[in-house]
């Protein structure tokens, strides 16, 4: 069955390997841009390009309203853009900290809340995957606002999953730990060797592992699972 599927930052990075993803199954797929444009390679593949800034409450109103009239109403949400600003504590300044929450934690919660309102109304049930971090649960040097935003992630998603358990949505979190995309580019080579070192599986993750586990838990398979935490992280997050 194809369904209308709305990906989040898809135009690079795991979120484009999640729109291939859900492109390969069949399903009809928008995904947002902004700064960087829409990748045409997507659009020729039949995905939707939507413009939309996320921390744009009006962008993110007429981004589902052009999805909807494309598509039909959301029934698969994955709310995967997200932000760095990476600074020791007491060199953050209070915009450093309050940018990276409003893209990675308040749009989030804008996004799911207009994506559970229209799968309310439609009666059919949904799917909303948000897209945390292996550092939510084990935390980062550098990264005590990106940690607190990803960890924010995994409260908001549970709590929503109690809400709208009974309407049929499930809610689950992914917690990847470092993949290969221009978020980790940014980072320090020795850094990320370092912490290539604390992998058990000893390598980078690639954005197409993290896409497959998005995919399964928008499937049919995954219709029991709610509320979940799924690391996709090489083991790195173990015990946390
Ligand atoms: P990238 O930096 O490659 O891509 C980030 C995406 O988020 C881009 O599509 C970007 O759009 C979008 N985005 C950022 N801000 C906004 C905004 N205000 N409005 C709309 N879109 C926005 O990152 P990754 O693919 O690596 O990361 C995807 C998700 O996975 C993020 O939530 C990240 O925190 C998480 N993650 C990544 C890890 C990694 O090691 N790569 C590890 C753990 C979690 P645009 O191109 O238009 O700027």
């Amino acid at each position: 069955m194809s369904r209308s599927v709305l990906i989040i930052g898809g135009n690079r990075g795991i979120g484009h390997s999640t729109v291939r993803a859900f492109l390969e199954r069949g399903d009809k797929v928008a995904f947002t841009h902004r700064s960087s444009g829409a990748d045409p390679d997507l659009a020729y593949l039949g995905a939707l390009p939507v413009l939309c800034d996320i921390t744009d409450p009006e962008q993110v109103e007429s981004a589902f309203k052009e999805v909807e009239a494309d598509q039909g109403p959301v029934e698969v949400l994955v709310a995967n853009a997200g932000i760095t600003r990476d600074k020791l504590l007491l060199r953050m300044s209070e915009e450093d900290f309050t940018t990276v929450l409003e893209t990675n934690l308040i749009a989030s919660y804008r996004l799911a809340k207009r994506a559970t309102w229209s799968m309310v109304k439609a009666k059919q049930g949904g799917r909303i995957i948000l897209v945390s971090s292996a550092v939510a649960l084990k935390g980062e040097a550098g990264q005590t606002n990106y940690a607190a935003s990803k960890a924010g992630l995994i409260g908001f998603g549970r709590s929503l999953a109690r809400e709208v358990g009974s309407r049929g949505i499930t809610v689950n979190i992914v917690t990847p730990g470092l993949t290969d995309t221009a978020m980790a580019a940014a980072l320090p080579e020795t850094r990320v060797n370092e912490i290539i070192g604390d992998v058990p599986l000893g390598r980078i993750g690639r954005p197409e592992e993290i896409a497959a586990t998005i995919a399964f838990l928008a499937s049919e398979e995954a219709s029991y699972i709610t509320g979940a935490v799924v690391p996709v992280d090489g083991g790195i997050s173990m015990g946390h």
